[in-house]
């Protein structure tokens, strides 16, 4: 069976070593060694001025709506992952969509303006399938109306633009290290920023808002990652380079052999280093991507339909019509792409797509 990603799992001998240095610190979670051990390693594995490692990457989210958005109305995506929407839901502000740019799939942002109101507080974009949004514009469109900038850069690992990490880019940045992402940690996620405040705060709502054992600074909630959730990304933090190096080759396959005559793939926006993180085609039609679907299928290879529906469509966020982002949703599938993808399933998965398309 090919699944849309396999998830990477590192020698157990290696997971091993880092689990027996929490027994032997008798140290399970609370920021213990092998969390401030990952944090400094990601620091510098990602070029980033701060990280707070999480328990997934939806809390960050959540915590980063909560502290900037002030129940008001956040200009969003209806391209993602439910998760970027719901967060906005579940804090008790309203989720307010503007489509997606054809090409790019990021948020539109020639079209944000239009969707400002006096409530609107914040802007919640995801970087999609690691594709940066225009954060240049995204970012003076926030400095003329006063708003602050998330950014779900879920699907962001490793990624830079423009010269630097593209975490560095919003207010806040999120990640998350979930078991079918770039880089795991079974569970787990991060938040980013460079403002200063911004980070004590940040942190102290990952820490139920402690001050020290006995004081509170404010209001918080539990996003901690355990010690057994960074010894699997200690171990695994090594692999990078293969793991990129491999999946590189999968997207030169996909890239040199579908027949792109009747299907596209996303436009990677200039001045990105990508991190081969996913590999949407889009078809024409909704039903060519269903007759694909059924073959592939049939041989036990398993694509995502990454992302649908268009999140503008779910039931509690009564959206408005987005036409370019339900178009893309109801024709985009994601192909599988992981590290030991072999070649040979490649030819098997390329040779069915091209043929079922003719
Ligand atoms: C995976 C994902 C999330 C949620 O991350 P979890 O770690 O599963 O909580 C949020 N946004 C996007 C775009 C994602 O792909």
């Amino acid at each position: 069976m090919i699944n849309v990603t396999r998830t990477f799992l590192p020698p157990i001998e290696e997971y091993q070593h880092h689990v027996q240095r929490a027994w032997d610190n008798q140290w399970l979670t609370n920021r213990g060694e092998l969390v401030l051990e990952l944090e400094e390693n990601l620091k510098k594995y990602l070029a980033v001025t701060n990280i707070i490692v999480t328990n997934n990457g939806t809390i960050p989210l959540q915590i980063a709506v909560k502290l900037l958005a002030n129940g008001g109305e956040i200009i969003t995506t209806p391209f993602s992952y439910v998760a970027t929407t719901a967060a906005i839901v579940w804090e008790n502000c309203i989720p307010v969509f503007v489509d997606i740019h054809p090409d790019y799939l990021t948020i539109d942002e020639t079209k944000i303006e239009a969707a400002i109101t006096t409530k609107t507080t914040a802007i919640l974009a995801t970087h999609v399938f690691g594709n940066p949004c225009n954060v240049m514009v995204i970012e003076a469109i926030a400095k003329k109306h006063h708003l602050k900038v998330i950014y779900d850069g879920a699907h962001c690992f490793g990624v830079q633009y423009n010269g630097k990490s593209i975490f560095e880019y919003g207010d806040v940045s999120t990640c998350s290290f979930h078991a079918t992402k770039l880089f795991h940690t079974g569970e787990g996620g991060a938040m980013f920023t460079n403002d200063k405040d911004l980070q004590q705060q940040l942190f102290y709502s990952h820490n139920f808002g402690h001050n020290g054992p006995l004081a509170f600074y404010g209001l918080g909630i539990n996003g901690k990652m355990s010690e057994l959730q960074a010894a699997m990304g200690l171990a695994i933090l090594p692999y990078m380079e293969t793991i990129l190096t491999e999946r590189k080759k999968v997207v030169a396959y996909y890239t040199t052999h579908l027949n792109f005559s009747k299907i596209k793939t996303f436009k990677l926006r200039d001045t990105t280093q990508w991190n081969y993180s996913y590999f949407p085609i889009i078809f024409e039609t909704e039903e060519q991507l269903l007759r694909v679907e059924k073959v592939l299928n049939v041989n036990k290879i398993f694509p995502r339909r990454y992302f649908y529906p268009s999140l503008n469509t779910i039931e509690y966020t009564c959206g408005k019509v987005m036409p370019i982002a339900e178009n893309i949703s109801s024709c985009v599938l994601c192909l599988p792409l992981y590290a030991g993808l072999l070649e040979l399933n490649l030819e098997l998965i390329v040779s069915i797509i091209n043929k079922y398309l003719k």
